[in-house]
């Protein structure tokens, strides 16, 4: 593994990454090793946070080489990451090309006069994105939450949950019909996309008028308060769709993670579907939160 020339030859970047999503060695021009300082892998893409489609804890978990490309700055790029197995422990081998002015794709374009580089962005964006409201969509959470959860055992990092689900919605569609029931999802999705604001939150769409949305760097206050203010935002809002003014509420299930173990998907869903039920018994309109902490 010393001499990874026969890989620089082909590769722009060839790098050895931990699942800290610290680069360990990556190779010099010489095709040889070299240790790095302390560098988050996702810093070569230059936007300040962690990728949303990380493939390299994927590769890991999943014993299996995994690809994707990234759009950086206009350019393209193909990045493989192979599961590497070490003495002591896990790693992955990240192999980074810019296919940018790569021959084939240039001249499949100019033969069909397609653009393949706007279908691989719009591909991988429209991939995770709900159609309807634009927030991420189901396929996001089962990408994304997993990876989340898995950090947990090297990050420490409180994480805040919350399933969001909009009360008699029903009635609403039944009252007003299917199409202003769509435009309230719409504004609602927006609200609350409104009110998450660090760089690594994001919210999906969950399934019919349920949203989940994901906080990092919680404290047990501050995740009291972001989700009350969601409750009271979407209370106090009223959209006035052919001639009438409608307004919902939602009911919110809240689960804080303070652990440093790793954490199952479905463990997590399920518990915050539990105290999401509970809002809903209390009457709806409600916070339930509670906190894991282990
Ligand atoms: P609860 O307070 O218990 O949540 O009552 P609810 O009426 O909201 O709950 P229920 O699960 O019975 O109904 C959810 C409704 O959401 C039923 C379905 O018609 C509606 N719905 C689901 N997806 C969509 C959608 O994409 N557009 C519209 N307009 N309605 C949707
Ligand atoms: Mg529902
Ligand atoms: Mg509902």
């Amino acid at each position: 593994m010393k001499d990874l020339s026969i890989l620089e030859s082909v590769f722009d970047v060839v790098r050895i990454v931990n699942p800290k999503e610290n680069i360990e060695m990556e190779s010099n021009s010489k095709g040889q090793l070299y240790s790095l300082p302390y560098c988050n892998c996702f810093e070569v893409w230059k936007n300040g946070k962690v990728c949303e489609n990380c493939i390299s804890l994927k590769a890991i978990e999943s014993k299996s080489t995994q690809v994707k490309f990234e759009v950086v700055s206009g350019r393209r790029y193909m990045v493989i990451a192979a599961p590497l197995n070490k003495n002591d422990g896990d790693y992955v081998i990240e192999m980074i090309m810019d296919i940018t002015d790569n021959d084939l794709i240039n001249d499949l374009q100019q033969l069909s006069g397609f653009n393949y580089y706007d279908v691989i962005e719009n591909l991988s964006k429209v991939v995770v994105t709900d159609e309807l409201t634009g927030v991420h969509n189901k396929r996001y959470i089962e990408e994304v939450l997993p990876y989340k959860l898995k950090q947990l055992e090297y990050n420490s990092n409180t994480i805040g949950l919350i399933l969001i689900d909009i009360d008699y919605f029903k009635r609403i569609n039944d009252t007003f019909g299917h199409v202003i029931g769509d435009e309230i999802l719409k504004e609602v999705a927006g609200i609350l996309s409104h009110e998450i604001r660090g760089k690594n939150d994001w919210i999906a769409r969950y399934g019919g008028e349920e949203f989940l949305i994901f906080l990092s760097d919680m404290t047990e206050s501050t995740f009291t308060k972001v989700c009350e203010r969601m409750r009271k935002k979407i209370e106090g809002a009223s959209v006035i769709l052919d001639g009438q003014s409608i307004s919902v509420t939602i009911s919110l299930g809240c689960l804080l993670i303070d652990s440093s173990k790793s954490m199952e998907m479905k463990r997590v869903l399920t518990y915050v579907d539990d105290l999401l039920y509970k809002s809903k018994e209390l009457g709806r309109n409600c916070v339930t939160l509670e906190t894991i902490v282990d």
